[in-house]
């Protein structure tokens, strides 16, 4: 059966170039980076070579690129860190919006149970964050505002330019966890104004379990684990030196062929979106149409199930996601779909297809083709369609 994968965003196939470089260092360089013999200088060599060619894909210098497990950890970390220092100052209140990932809103959460302040800007039913809400709702107890990049299930891009120059202005962190943005867009770190930023490897290409955080220079850092010096004394545990090389050879080439892979997948998210509306009736785009992921698609039918349609889906070979890959296993709507104001049951019938420079015009051919089917498939055994269709007439 014809496989299409279009589930991106909850994770992505690792280029020809990141297995490359990991088998090899699998292979060869299996020397402990902290090991002073040469096999260990190898290593350490290596990820120092991986570390400064990451930094110099975000405008970072290598000195402010720390290792972490994924972007989970890299949100916990810049999330507590910010607020460990606010604390010290007597500020206890933080900024964030209501459609985070989970990550960081139960970091946030967490804070909140010891005492923190959380302001969760309103993203509107475009999935937007806007500036002059953002300025209201700053005050003198302000340690950390952290918002997202980019959304993982709507994709849509916050103005984080404008974001990071206000919050320069207002002597407060800026956070932003950037998972779904980078490798995808171009990033620059200093000329946006970003005091910290978290991302992870799988998102882009690179190998699962590895991620880094980005702490400008400057901003104290604090380690959350005990343990050994590795990562400056900053994150203890034996140096996941096939992970990183493999990191860096991704972010190299998704870096090197940005402006090509935006122009051609979002062709291809735009072709499908088109389509789609113009095909299914009653089709909800989620999220804004411009300032948007190159590869995301996000879909509510009404009256049907997300679930009971990824599994039609998935028969003809289709991979998609009702909303975020943390969500799924729980049947409450996805938190990001009711933070635009969507009502439950509109909520319930999402669907996001996450496309990537791999998937061809072809795969985007198929969805068009099978995915109508489905829809008024489900639609025909629906009694809450039925009774959408009852009030119209
Ligand atoms: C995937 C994702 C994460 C989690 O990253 P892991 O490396 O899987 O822990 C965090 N934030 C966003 C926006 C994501 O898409």
């Amino acid at each position: 059966m014809k496989t299409v994968y279009a589930d991106n965003a909850a994770t992505t196939a690792l280029s020809p170039e990141a297995f490359e470089a990991m088998v090899t260092c699998l292979k060869d360089d299996y020397g402990n980076a902290s090991s002073l013999h040469h096999l260990g200088q190898k290593a350490a060599a290596e990820v120092a070579k991986a570390r400064r060619e990451i930094a110099e894909c975000l405008g970072a210098e290598a000195g402010e690129i720390y290792f972490t497990s994924g972007g989970t950890e890299a949100d916990n970390w810049a999330i507590t860190n910010a607020a460990r220092l606010g604390m010290k100052k007597g500020k206890t209140h933080i900024i964030s919006t209501s459609f985070e990932h989970h990550a960081v809103l139960h970091t946030l959460q967490k804070l909140e149970k010891e005492g923190f302040e959380v302001t969760y800007l309103d993203v509107h039913s475009d999935g937007y964050v806007r500036i002059d809400e953002l300025e209201k709702a700053i005050t003198d107890k302000t340690c950390l505002v952290t918002i997202m990049y980019a959304n993982n299930e709507i994709g849509t891009i916050q103005p984080i330019e404008e974001i990071g120059k206000l919050c320069k202005e207002k002597g407060v962190t800026f956070h932003t966890d950037a998972v779904q943005a980078v490798g995808h867009l171009p990033i620059n770190v200093k000329e946006q104004n970003i005091d910290m930023l978290s991302f992870s490897a799988h998102k882009f290409h690179g190998p699962k379990g590895i991620g880094a955080l980005y702490c400008r220079k400057g901003i104290p850092l604090m380690g959350f684990m005990q343990g050994g010096a590795q990562e400056r004394n900053k994150r203890p545990g034996t140096t996941n030196t096939p992970a990183i090389v493999a990191t860096a050879a991704a972010l190299k080439k998704c870096c090197a062929d940005m402006d090509k892979n935006i122009a051609y997948v979002s062709s291809l998210r735009d072709k499908l979106i088109d389509s789609i509306v113009e095909l299914i009736p009653r089709t909800r785009v989620n999220g804004g149409r411009d300032k948007r992921l190159p590869g995301n698609v996000s879909f509510c039918f009404e009256g049907i199930e997300g679930e009971s349609l990824l599994l039609h889906l998935d028969l003809k070979g289709i991979c998609g996601s009702s909303g975020s890959a943390c969500t799924s296993g729980s049947l409450d709507p996805s938190h990001v779909l009711l933070a635009l104001g969507l009502p439950h049951e509109i909520a319930h019938g999402s669907l996001r297809l996450s496309l990537c420079e791999y998937n061809t015009e072809d795969d985007i051919d198929y969805i068009i083709e099978e995915l109508p089917k489905i829809v008024s498939m489900l639609r025909d055994m629906s009694p809450v369609w039925e009774k959408i269709m009852k009030g119209e007439n």
